[in-house]
């Protein structure tokens, strides 16, 4: 099965306890689709840059399998901005600048070689553009999977509404799922959540892992406890990308699955934080992979007698 990836390709600036970048590499389709590519997966990205994207970044995810034949260049546009500073205990951020340049008349086009996707993940962007990706869709995909934050919660709730009741996998932080349901218990909220549309719920709650309801059915699968957390960004999307490119090699999407998928989600993400960017994604070994699947099993499997 593959995966069609609407979301940003971007440019991002990250200030962390432990060093800044200037413009690097970033955005969410972009973090997605790395994901898919190591998970051994064929994605394809729908995504609009301007004239001032290297080609360079382009090559990079081409030659790493990833259908870029949806991303559009707009020759004398800028490409999306977004630069974020982290607290020092790297669970919060305040976004210093957010400049959407080409992507705010963003007119998503799907590559005819993409058609076919089975999975749709909706990538973080404005809910008018992920609906508009999803009726331009020749046929349903089998599963819808979105990834949603406050702003549009703030900005675009009836649209945000729409798009969530024809979702089938909503993946939201904590946070967010207290907003956009008014309770303060995440099961509570996965309920009302539930009702809004998606049969399956995922609540991520950063460094404390995540958890995954269905059908009155609740699994929580902690985050992998790392020494050293360098910079978050990107994490959530690469979980994102991580468990639906599992689900996608499995051709499943039961519940059993979507557990496993989980943990490779994390794995990912865990990685993810270690370098600034995207960097860190661009290196893991099938060994180190390996390994730390392992890790996230001996960390979570034990016996006991009652
Ligand atoms: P995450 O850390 O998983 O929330 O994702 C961070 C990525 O989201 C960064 O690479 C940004 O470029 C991208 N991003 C931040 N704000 C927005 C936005 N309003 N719309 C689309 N992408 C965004």
């Amino acid at each position: 099965m593959k995966l069609l990836v609407v979301g940003s390709v971007a440019f991002d600036a990250i200030e962390t306890p432990f060093g800044k970048t200037d413009k690097i590499l970033g955005g969410a389709a972009t973090y997605i689709t790395l994901a898919s590519s190591i998970v051994g997966v064929e994605s394809g990205i729908v995504s609009v840059v301007g004239g001032d994207f290297p080609q360079s970044d382009l090559d990079m995810l081409s030659s790493r399998g990833i259908n870029i034949e949806g991303i559009e260049i707009v020759e004398d546009g800028k490409t999306f901005f977004w630069s974020g500073k982290y607290h020092n205990d790297l669970n919060s951020r305040d976004t210093l600048i957010t400049e959407v340049n080409v992507l705010e008349h963003f007119d998503p086009k799907i590559p005819e070689s993409m058609q076919d996707a089975e999975i749709l993940v909706l990538g973080n962007l404005h809910p008018g553009v992920q609906m508009c990706v999803l009726e331009r869709m020749t046929t349903r995909p089998k599963l819808v999977i979105l990834d949603t934050m406050n702003f549009w919660m703030n900005t675009a709730w009836d649209l945000l509404m729409a798009i969530i009741a024809k979702t089938d996998v909503i993946t939201i932080n904590d946070e967010e799922a207290r907003q956009i349901s008014g309770e303060y218990s995440l099961v509570k909220a996965a309920k009302k959540i539930h009702a809004m549309g998606p049969e399956f719920v995922i609540i991520k709650k950063g460094e404390h892992g995540a958890l995954l309801f269905h059908e009155g059915k609740i699994f929580a699968m902690p985050a992998l406890p790392l020494e050293e957390v360098f910079d978050p960004t990107g994490a959530g999307d690469t979980f994102a990308g991580g468990f639906a490119s599992y689900l996608a090699k499995k051709e499943d999407f039961s519940f059993e699955t979507m557990k496993s998928a989980l943990i490779v989600g994390s794995s990912l993400a865990s990685f993810a934080v270690e370098k600034f960017g995207t960097q860190r994604l661009q290196e893991i070994s099938e060994e180190e992979m390996k390994t730390r699947l392992q890790n996230f099993k001996d960390l979570t499997t034990f016996e006991v007698k009652v």
